[in-house]
């Protein structure tokens, strides 16, 4: 094994075991100098991001008046890079036909219970019609990985016919996909399919605990799994997306290692990851989330977004339906600025809610509520709900988009788009009491554009909503 390096091209050199000890057990001598991790938080107001040491630090402090300036700073580095806007977008089940073993997901090749389906094109127009329905215009395709019955042929086919579909006023305009590891090769394909991020969880970085939880198929190789997003991006996909299934591994092992990942993908291609999710272990066929000891309670859990934030503060951090409403409403507070809403997580569940008996699905949703009432609870909490897709339509991808990020510009681009994305969902699919919230909330929001004429520009495309026009964007 090497030394620790960034830029390695070696799983095991970027993610150095060695250097995670390291930092975990440098931060836990530490974690009392108060004079330090105050220096640290200090700098971190800089909004240019901590090293993987240093965020270590900050989430093993566990003193009571330093945590309330971590969650603080998240909110207010949430606050000036994204504005007050939450991106929506549904995750799409396309086959939950897989040949791995991983442990702790119900489509593992040797569940014997579970329904197997795999979506044809015809059903993947009736679920996309569904979705448009809803009202999303953002979706995460995802599959198991299986050369015969999920081949890439098959996800390419599905992309397409995805971004087909045009029904009364919807469209999906941005299709992320989060299926398996794949070959340089595959990966242009998927590019030249026009997907927006790719997306995949490493799971654990702790090479040892991967191994055991992964014990046969494709993904059973830590190395090909955790060089993935190189391969992705020497492939030319801009964004990637990131994150570890928190309850696998030891938590603090893991928050390391995926600030580890995300420093080696800037050092090597200048830049980071686009989002990071933060799913927990949930129940589900076949999985008990109680076989995993490690299981993150929901005060560390928020720690950990918080600190996030604050290391990462470019990249956007993605909430799925595992997480509780109430949750959620801490989340988006601190550091969240993507969720979804109104999920299933069955392969087609979306025309046809399955019956108990079938379980075809990969966890169970905790958060059960429709699209409109989350539109609706967000706009309560004076959250824009976005259903914006302008950034990757625009060109504005990789490190085009960090820049703009970095420079604290994004928010200025993200609050117009969020509010005439809003406009639109508002217009078409909204229930009558959410329809009234969110004109008011527009109303107030636009004043907030800081630009006369953007916020006149703005203004004048909201009119042209309201008279049937679509799909504006800066
Ligand atoms: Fe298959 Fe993915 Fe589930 Fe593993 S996590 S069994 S690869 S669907
Ligand atoms: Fe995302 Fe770009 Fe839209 Fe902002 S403007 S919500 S960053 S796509």
């Amino acid at each position: 094994m090497g030394e620790y390096s960034s830029i390695s091209k070696k799983a095991e050199e970027f993610i150095d075991h060695r250097e995670i000890t390291d930092t975990l057990r440098w931060a836990r001598e530490n974690k009392k100098n108060l004079e330090l991790v105050n220096e640290i938080l200090n700098r971190a107001a800089d909004c240019r991001g901590l090293s993987h040491r240093e965020a270590a630090l900050l989430l093993e402090c566990g003193h009571p008046e330093i945590q309330a300036r971590i969650f603080s700073l998240a909110g207010e580095i949430k606050e000036k890079f994204y504005g007050s806007r939450i991106v929506m977008f549904a995750p799409l089940y396309l086959s939950n036909y897989c040949v791995n073993g991983c442990k702790y997901c119900p489509y593992h090749g040797q569940n014997s219970h579970i329904r197997r389906k795999k979506l044809s094109q015809e059903e993947i127009r009736e679920e996309v019609t569904a979705l448009q329905d809803m009202g999303h215009k953002r979706l995460a395709v995802e599959a198991g990985e299986d050369p015969v019955n999920n081949p890439i042929e098959y996800i390419l086919e599905s992309i397409n016919t995805i971004y087909s579909i045009k029904h009364k006023n919807g469209a999906i305009r941005r299709v992320n996909v989060n299926i398996a590891a794949t070959t340089e090769e595959n990966y242009r394909r998927l590019k030249n399919a026009g997907i927006g991020t790719y997306i995949l969880f490493q799971e654990t970085y702790n090479k040892e605990a991967y191994e055991k939880l992964h014990p046969w198929g494709p993904k059973s190789d830590y190395a090909y799994h955790t060089e993935a997003m190189d391969r992705a991006m020497e492939a030319g996909i801009d964004d990637v997306g990131c994150g570890v299934l928190f309850g696998l591994n030891m938590y603090r092992y893991d928050f390391v290692g995926l600030l580890m990942h995300a420093k080696h993908l800037e050092d090597t291609f200048g830049c980071g990851p686009h989002t990071i999710s933060v799913p927990r272990v949930r129940p589900a066929d076949d999985i008990d989330p109680g076989a995993f000891d490690n299981g993150v309670p929901d005060d560390v859990f928020k720690r950990i977004i918080a600190v996030l934030r604050i290391a990462v503060p470019y990249t956007g951090i993605i909430m799925s339906t595992r997480e509780s409403e109430e949750m959620r409403a801490e989340a988006v507070k601190i550091g969240v600025s993507q969720i979804s809403g109104g999920s299933r997580t069955s392969v087609g569940g979306y025309v046809e809610e399955e019956a108990e008996e079938d379980n075809s699905a990969q966890f169970d949703v905790n958060d059960r509520r429709t699209l409109d009432e989350v539109v609706s609870w967000l706009t309560d909490m004076g959250c824009v709900p976005s259903f914006c897709t302008a950034c990757y339509r625009e060109g504005r991808t990789g490190d085009r988009f960090m820049g703009l990020v970095k420079s604290g510009q994004i928010a200025n681009i993200c609050q117009p788009n969020a509010l005439m994305t809003l406009r639109e969902y508002l217009e078409d699919y909204a229930s009558g009491e959410t329809r009234e919230k969110g004109l008011r909330l527009i109303e107030e929001q636009l004043e907030k554009i800081p630009h006369e004429r953007v916020k006149e520009l703005v203004r004048e495309k909201l009119r042209l909503i309201g008279k049937g026009s679509r799909d504006f964007r800066i």
